[in-house]
């Protein structure tokens, strides 16, 4: 708790920036903020058990409210063509059951200088918790706040697909356990197409993460999904390095295949 207290309140908290690609171009168009612990000057630590760890003491909000002010701070400087760089921040499903935490992160990015209409938030659903009563109205005033909504590791967890048409998202992120293993097993390879008809059914952005591989960056393009994110691509890095990665682009030879075959 010690551990957590001091990354919370006292800068243990640092986000790393992961690109966000169009599949119709090869350039990039968002980024993901990710959670970093700092364990030592050099060290940073998982996320996930941090994460867990704030959910269940009851620290969620604070971690993801001053995380959004850091990632506000720094995605105010990012830009590509002069065009302010849309931003994902991941929330967690826990946060939809209180009433007022639109508004509080909505005042967040704005006492930032960042419009909510330039964030996405993510909501995951890896972590077993159901969203509750009031997820609904929570996520309706997400909404009407400007921010986009994206439903994170679609098909794990607690998903189903009534969800989607529940609540008003805005992306589906195809979980990266299905993308990993579209080329070789059927099961991932038919969630993964059939996310992708279900959001273009339902007008939703499309995005599929743990893109490793031009095999898998050209499968993906094929079927139409409009956003990747992974290694192939980017690494999560910090801000000061995606800044520096926004500023000379990625190198061509990565999507040279797409640019090839739509040629
Ligand atoms: P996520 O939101 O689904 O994020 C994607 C995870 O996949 C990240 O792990 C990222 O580093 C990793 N990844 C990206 N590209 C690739 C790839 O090509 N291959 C593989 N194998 N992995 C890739 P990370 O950063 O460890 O984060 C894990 C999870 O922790 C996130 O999953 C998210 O659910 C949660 N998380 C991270 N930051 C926050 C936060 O600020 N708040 C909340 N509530 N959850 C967070
Ligand atoms: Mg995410
Ligand atoms: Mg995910």
């Amino acid at each position: 708790l010690i551990l957590l207290d001091a990354a919370i309140e006292r800068g243990g908290l640092h986000p790393f920036f992961q690109a966000k690609v169009s599949m119709a171009d090869g350039r990039i168009c968002g980024a993901e903020a990710l959670a970093r612990i700092a364990t030592s000057p050099t060290g940073f630590a998982n996320p996930v058990p941090f994460i867990e760890f704030a959910e269940c003491n009851n620290r969620i909000d604070d971690l993801t409210i001053v995380m959004t002010r850091i990632v506000a701070q720094h995605a105010k400087s990012f830009f590509v063509d002069g065009k302010p760089l849309p931003i994902s921040i991941n929330i967690s499903p826990m946060s939809l059951g209180r009433l007022g935490f639109p508004d509080i992160m909505a005042s967040t990015v704005e006492a930032m200088g960042l419009p909510a209409s330039q964030v996405t938030l993510e909501v995951t659903e890896t972590r077993l918790l159901d969203y509750g009563p009031n997820a609904l109205d929570v996520l309706s005033r997400i909404r009407i706040k400007g921010f986009g909504l994206s439903v994170d590791d679609f098909g794990t967890g607690y998903s189903n697909i009534d969800r989607l048409q529940m609540y008003p998202f805005t992306e589906l992120k195809i979980d990266q356990s299905f993308t990993r293993n579209a080329l070789t097993e059927g099961f991932a390879r038919a969630c993964v197409e059939t996310s992708v008809r279900l959001a273009k059914e339902l007008g939703l952005r499309i995005v599929a993460e743990g893109v490793e591989t031009q095999d898998m960056w050209n499968f993906l393009a094929d079927l139409g999904v409009d956003e990747a994110q992974g290694f192939l691509m980017a690494e999560p890095m910090p801000a000061a390095d995606f800044q520096k990665l926004l500023a000379r682009g990625l190198p061509p030879l990565q999507v040279a295949g797409l640019q090839s075959r739509r040629a």
